[in-house]
């Protein structure tokens, strides 16, 4: 299955991947979490994305692109992908669709995930993420067992530079310019379904999986 999860900073992306991709055996790509170890590790490709992330605003469509061509040719992508912040502009939408069609492949569904726009910013703001197994956590309603720790993997967690109350604003601006117009590309291809983020985790797990059509096994 090739899912595209679409949705602003902080509506649970990340968070839903994480069920979806073990459920199904496919991986998550995200983009974001690919730009920031090439941030990490000073590659040629972080030096440019840096100024860009740092301020909330997007990466080059050229940059992206060129290294979701790359990403999109590994063998594990062959029976399907999760995509985690991309495409997020409609030039990225439309390379994608370019990727994918010599390779003989099509998107099977969109979930776009609708939250208020005052509970992303208290989402944002109080999430730390695993730097090294990218778990995401927050200190209000999903803190790890142990405090500043990852359940999963042992390694200090931390805030990410970019989810300070400044930057969340202007990220949030860029969503909606830049971003939501992708939610009527997709609703005109039928590929939409929206995931009422609101409710809490359990009820929106749910209702993505009716979406894609896997039952609860839980
Ligand atoms: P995320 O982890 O998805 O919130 O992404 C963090 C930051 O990485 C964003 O604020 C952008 O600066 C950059 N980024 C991630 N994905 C993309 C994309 N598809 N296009 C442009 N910039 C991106």
């Amino acid at each position: 299955m090739r899912i595209v999860l679409l949705g602003p900073p902080g509506s649970g992306k990340g968070t839903h991947s994480a069920w979806m991709q073990e459920r199904l055996g496919i991986p998550q790509i995200s983009t974001g979490d690919i730009l920031r170890d090439a941030v990490a590790s000073a590659s040629e490709l972080g030096a440019k994305a840096k100024g860009h992330m740092d301020s909330g605003g997007l990466v080059p469509d050229g940059l992206i692109l060129d290294l979701m061509r790359e990403r999109l040719q590994r063998a594990d992508v062959r029976g399907g992908f999760i995509l985690d912040g991309f495409p997020r502009t409609i030039p990225q939408a439309e390379g994608l669709d370019g990727l994918l069609g010599p390779l003989g492949q099509a998107l099977d569904r969109v979930l776009n995930f609708v939250v208020a726009r005052g509970e992303l910013i208290g989402r944002l703001t109080s999430r730390r993420v695993c730097p090294k197994c990218k778990a995401v956590y927050n200190i209000s309603f999903k803190p790890p067992r142990e405090a500043g720790v990852c359940d999963a993997c042992g390694t200090r967690l931390i805030q990410r530079d970019d989810d300070t109350e400044a930057t969340v604003a202007q990220r949030l601006e860029v969503y909606e310019r830049q971003t939501a117009p992708l939610i009527a590309y997709y609703r005109d291809r039928g590929l939409l379904t929206e995931i009422d983020g609101n409710q809490g985790y359990e009820e929106a797990r749910a209702q993505a999986e009716r979406a894609l059509g896997v039952g609860a096994d839980r």
